[in-house]
């Protein structure tokens, strides 16, 4: 069952090199139906780290828009601050899901409280949204959620039959990534293309045989070395080549990995095509994600019905 967004508190921060332009990513996630959604939808509680809020002011953004703590800047630890935030349980703060627009060029983006920050969101279920591509889409879904119509500034990205997908989970994930699969499995199936790593896109295929039958499920994704052997690395060029807008990775964040340094070449990938692509980490942020786009693809069809 999909239930209507609660009134969410939602982290705000930008690297500074997504913040001072006037086409920077954080200006571009409150242009047309992004401010929308934020001042008319969903109406969220922001929590903004001090320079990120300083440049919103400078641009412009949510002027008029009351719900906004100031948090204190980077260097003073604000984005440490947001962690604790993350991890809380009690309700008047914890937060429910982090913007936070990386640079993979900017060493702050590497710090300990960026991957602590990361880490903790899919530790604790909530979404972690680094991209502007990725957040952008997430206002969008959620402000369908709330009642809104789609942005048809967006409709070429949601138009599956010409977008690819990647599909890739831990071991401990992949009981969720072929329960996930088997739900969603007609959303999923309108892309023109899946993509994963080697051991989970064999067991999707065996799914996709399951359900369409021997043949037509045999390469119903193409798989590419499992991730401990560089598979990863291979969806990372796909994502920089802009041949894949969006990855579906089921992490196990509690474990040592062995391959820490692709599984981080991945989210940076995707980071670097910042306007383009999104990496969603945690099962129950995907399942969401997957239930709004359908809501959206069934929305917009009776959109067209007039
Ligand atoms: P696998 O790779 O699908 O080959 O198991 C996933 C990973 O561990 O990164």
């Amino acid at each position: 069952m999909l239930s209507n967004p609660p009134r969410y508190r939602i982290g705000l921060a930008a690297n500074r090199a997504h913040q001072d332009d006037t086409n920077s990513a954080l200006v571009r996630l409150f242009h047309g139906g992004g401010q929308a959604a934020i001042e008319t939808w969903l109406q969220p509680e922001l929590i903004v780290v001090g320079r990120t809020l300083d440049a919103m002011r400078n641009h412009g953004l949510l002027q008029d828009y009351a719900a906004i703590e100031r948090f204190p800047y980077g260097r003073e630890g604000g984005l440490m601050r947001l962690v604790s935030r993350i991890v809380d349980t009690d309700p008047a703060r914890s937060l429910d899901a982090m913007i936070y627009l990386m640079d993979p060029v900017d060493p702050s983006s590497n710090f300990p409280e960026a991957l602590a920050l990361k880490r903790q969101c899919v530790v604790h279920g909530k979404p972690f949204l680094s991209t502007l591509a990725g957040a952008r889409e997430w206002l969008e879904l959620e402000a369908i959620a709330a009642g809104a119509l789609p942005d048809p500034t967006l409709d070429a990205s949601f138009d599956f039959a010409n977008e690819s997908i990647a599909l890739i989970a831990h071991d401990a994930m992949k009981t969720s990534m072929l329960a996930l699969a088997e739900k969603h499995f007609d959303l999923l199936d309108q892309f023109a293309m899946r993509y994963a790593t080697g051991t989970t896109g064999g067991l999707l295929n065996k799914l996709a045989q399951k359900i369409k039958g021997e043949d037509a499920g045999r390469h119903w994704v193409k798989p590419f070395l499992s991730g401990p052997l560089g598979g990863d690395a291979q969806i990372a060029e796909l994502i920089l080549d802009r041949q894949c807008r969006r990855v579906l990775f089921l992490e196990d964040p509690h474990v040592a990995r062995q391959h820490e340094a692709d599984i981080q070449l991945l989210e940076r990938a995707a980071r670097t095509v910042t306007d383009y692509a999104s990496c969603s980490s945690e099962a129950k942020g995907v399942e969401r994600w997957l239930s709004l786009m359908a809501l959206r693809g069934r929305r917009a069809a009776g959109m067209a019905l007039g």
